[in-house]
């Protein structure tokens, strides 16, 4: 009897350290793709939905922004101070990232060096002004633990719109990030 009260007990443990890992990057601690994918679409969903003409008052947001931040020639990070480092600079980034948004808003790690945040209740223009504070604080950034090292971040910027879906409203925001690097990187680009 108490055996199988012990094997319980190990597996509830188990399903929590699952559902931590759906939900949490083991590696920077922010959100994850999948949790930013379903949670954002309702958030999306939300703001865009209009009735009578009006949007919805509960809700407290009006506004909704996709950013999406890209560390630049992290590749060459990684071939310079090896994987380790690399990984040091991502828990940096990300860190960097969630300081610089609100509670309520999601930071989440979209990929290996690619981070996205969904801005509540900001338009383009204010999502921007974040995303560039953001930018500039990348590029001061000291890595204590690594003299002379200087990492950028790009980003592009998409808004929630009522003629376009979740899906469109990403895309929107990674073609700017493709601007952005094809600006020259260390920029931050918008959309519309
Ligand atoms: P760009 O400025 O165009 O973004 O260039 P980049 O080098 O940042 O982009 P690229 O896509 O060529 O390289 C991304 C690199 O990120 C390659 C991959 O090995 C590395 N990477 C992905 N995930 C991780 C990780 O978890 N840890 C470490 N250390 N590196 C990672
Ligand atoms: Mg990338
Ligand atoms: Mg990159």
């Amino acid at each position: 009897m108490e055996e199988l009260e012990n094997k319980i007990a190990e597996l509830e443990q188990t399903i929590r350290v699952l559902k931590d890992d759906l939900i949490h990057d083991s590696l920077t601690g922010l959100k994850t793709r999948r949790f930013m994918e379903e949670e954002g679409r309702i958030y999306f969903d939300t703001v865009i939905n209009r009735q009578d003409g009006r949007r919805l008052e509960w809700f407290g947001f009006k506004n909704l922004s996709f950013v999406m931040f890209d560390i630049d020639y992290f590749k060459s990070i990684n071939d310079t101070y090896g994987h380790a480092t690399g990984d040091a600079v991502l828990k940096v980034v990300a860190k960097n990232i969630e300081e610089g948004v609100r509670k309520g808003d999601i930071a989440a790690r979209w990929g290996g060096e690619e981070f996205a945040v969904l801005l509540l209740g900001a338009n383009e223009s204010k999502a921007v002004i974040k995303a560039e504070k953001i930018r500039k604080e990348m590029e001061h950034a000291g890595f204590n633990s690594i003299p002379g090292i200087s990492v950028t971040v790009s980003a592009g910027i998409a808004a929630a719109s009522p003629k376009i879906s979740f899906e469109e409203m990403i895309k929107r925001a990674d073609k700017a990030l493709y601007a952005a690097k094809e600006g020259g990187r260390n920029q931050v680009v918008a959309y519309g």
